[in-house]
């Protein structure tokens, strides 16, 4: 996979100091062992590798992450953050990256896996820092039925619905309600989603 020659778009060490300020991961330690990218489950769907974003961090390349498949790929499963030997979180540089693309309004790739990325952080948002599947669904149905009306998809993603539900991989109820959700709401304001 070769990574096209860009300008970067700011210089290389103020986008690695932004995001260390803003999360508080540092990517400079990496050395590009690679292990990141050899335990991802989904780098046969992605544009850049995940130690590429690292590389392409490390360079300043905010234009060429921003507008990369792979963010909006990557599954926040956190596999490549486990295994990396210099603790950094690259998982967490995923999902940095795209907020960024999000208040940036750069061209997505993915837009409707960027629409589902927003409703799930509303519907967390809203329930007060659980999940409610029943209305993340809803949501997602309506802007599917609006945006680009497909039966077979609709009952593809039934079936596939129905088989998490049988699975007890589906919550249909209100997810419990959680203490502390004055904490979750700052987080929320904090990170400005
Ligand atoms: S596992 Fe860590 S050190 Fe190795 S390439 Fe990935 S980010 Fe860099
Ligand atoms: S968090 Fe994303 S980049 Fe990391 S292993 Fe999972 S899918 Fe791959």
């Amino acid at each position: 996979m070769n990574i096209p020659q860009m300008q970067p778009l700011m210089p290389a060490t103020h986008l690695a100091s932004r995001l260390a300020e803003t999360t508080a991961i540092s990517v400079s330690a990496c050395y590009q062992c690679k292990k990141c990218s050899a335990g991802c489950p989904l780098t046969f769907a992605m544009d850049l590798l995940p130690d590429q974003v690292i590389r392409l961090a490390l360079l300043g390349q905010m234009e060429r992450l921003l507008g990369s498949r792979t963010i909006w790929v990557c599954a926040s499963c956190v596999t490549c953050t486990t295994r990396c030997p210099n603790g950094i979180d690259i998982a967490g540089v995923m999902d940095w990256l795209k907020e960024e693309a999000l208040k940036q309004k750069a061209a997505v790739d993915q837009p409707e896996v960027a629409t589902a990325h927003r409703f799930f952080l509303e519907s967390i948002r809203k329930a007060g820092g659980r999940l409610s599947e029943m209305a993340l669904m809803q949501r997602f149905l309506i802007y599917k039925l609006r945006r680009q009306p497909n039966l077979k998809e609709l009952l593809d993603n039934a079936k596939l619905g129905l088989a998490l539900f049988k699975r007890r991989r589906l919550r249909l109820g209100r997810p419990p309600v959680i203490k502390g959700k004055g904490e979750i709401q700052s987080i929320f304001q904090r990170a400005g989603v």
